[in-house]
């Protein structure tokens, strides 16, 4: 049976990585469908509601007809909005043409990659990371070079080891700051310096900015705005995380206009268009009142200490402040060898659904991540849950 599927499924296929959030929510729910109780730290979606004023806008934008194929780089009239948005958050001038919008940052981050990578060329992007590019690059034949992040450095680069791993081949690195899975945030200086190595050695950056409104100690700089910088990055960030939107699938990217040809090539080839009204709520997000942003940033600032000071209590974890998104990252090493038997029996055992830091790449060994997209009654519910349950794990 093996050969046959083997025959029938490209070996592409088996270049592809995955997600595992969203195997280990599906083995959360089906355990909660036995009747456990199971604390969800695994999957990185705020649990607040979308704000109304969106679900208002959505509403209304069916109700006017916005139900049928519009252009594939999105509607007009949203990446206008997403222009002016980045303009003035960035501190930088986007034009409409260098807009594309998509059904979620994460199908923009293939088609963006799939637009650049040729089977041999290198991407070097920061590891532990997003699973989404290696995946990607691995499926186009390009080889993902992974730079560790350092745990001594707060999880930023080391950025002799970044310039070690520069090769006439490297055509582009991807850096996600506030970054998941770790919570590290790249300062001036970091961004600086990978300004100054991307213009010495010509290579593109893909700079995620999924999180740039999850930002908790510092003020957020995109490396788009450092001088020589725009015509060379590629800006790519979304509605999930910011609005609470995950489930609505609404993302974009910013970026030279030639790229964006070809990112909007493949969206036509791929989904045709994104849901129509679906980015006139995005429209709303972005022009609407941001006070709802705010105060769920703030909530989840609380939750984050709450977090961060359990963890560092109990005995044998501990657990670097994350400076942005909504994810801690503790070192588990002391008390597990192999962190994604520690996750499973924290999850089978222990009712908390968390995840190996291995499932963010090789440099995840030794941690876990947890999301503090959850309520700091059921985050306390999971440190005493964890603190009672680790005696008796065993590797
Ligand atoms: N980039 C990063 C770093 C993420 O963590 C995620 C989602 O978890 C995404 C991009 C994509 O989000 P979405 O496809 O929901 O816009």
């Amino acid at each position: 049976m093996l050969a046959a599927s083997e025959r029938r499924l490209a070996a592409t296929v088996r270049r592809l990585g995955g997600e595992s959030a969203f195997v280990t929510m599906a083995r959360a729910k089906e355990l909660e469908r036995q009747g456990r109780s199971i604390v969800h730290l695994e999957i990185g979606e705020p649990d607040f509601d979308t704000p109304e004023h969106i679900k208002r806008a959505a509403v209304l934008a069916m109700d006017a007809g916005w139900t049928h194929y519009v252009p594939s780089a999105g509607v007009l009239e949203l990446r206008e909005a997403i222009a002016a948005h980045l303009s003035r958050t960035r501190r930088i001038s986007v034009n409409v043409e260098n807009v594309v919008a998509g059904p979620g940052g994460k199908p923009v981050i293939w088609c963006i990659l799939s637009a650049l990578l040729d089977p041999g060329d290198e991407m070097l992007y920061a590891d532990p990371a997003y699973p989404a590019y290696a995946s990607a690059a691995g499926y186009l034949g390009a080889n993902a070079v992974p730079v560790p992040l350092l745990e001594s450095r707060d999880f930023r680069l080391d950025l002799d080891d970044l310039e070690a791993k520069i090769s006439p081949r490297t055509k582009v690195l991807v850096i996600n700051s506030p970054h998941n899975p770790t919570g590290g945030v790249l300062t001036r200086a970091d961004l600086e310096r990978i300004a100054e190595l991307a213009q010495r050695h010509d290579f593109l950056v893909i700079s995620d900015e999924i999180y740039s409104r999850n930002i908790y100690d510092a003020e957020f700089l995109s490396i788009a705005s450092l001088p020589g910088m725009l015509e060379r990055t590629i800006i790519v960030d979304g509605f999930s995380k910011a609005y609470a939107m995950t489930g609505w699938r609404l993302g974009y990217a910013a970026m030279p206009n030639d790229i964006a040809d070809a990112v909007t090539l493949f969206l036509n080839n791929t989904v045709s268009c994104t849901t129509a009204f679906v980015q006139m709520a995005g429209i709303a997000a972005l022009t609407g009142p941001d006070d709802e942003v705010a105060r769920m940033n703030d909530e989840f600032r609380k939750r984050r200490d709450v977090l961060i000071k359990g963890l560092n209590e109990i005995p044998g974890l501990s657990c670097v402040m994350p400076q942005g998104a909504f994810y801690a990252f503790p070192n588990v090493s002391k008390v597990a060898r192999d962190e994604k038997k520690l996750a499973r029996f924290l999850l089978e055992e222990a009712g908390v659904a968390v995840l190996a830091g291995t499932a963010f790449g090789a440099a995840g060994k030794g941690h876990i991540r947890l999301s503090y997209a959850n309520s700091i009654e059921n985050l306390k519910l999971a440190l005493e849950r964890i603190r009672e349950a680790l005696p008796k794990y065993e590797d």
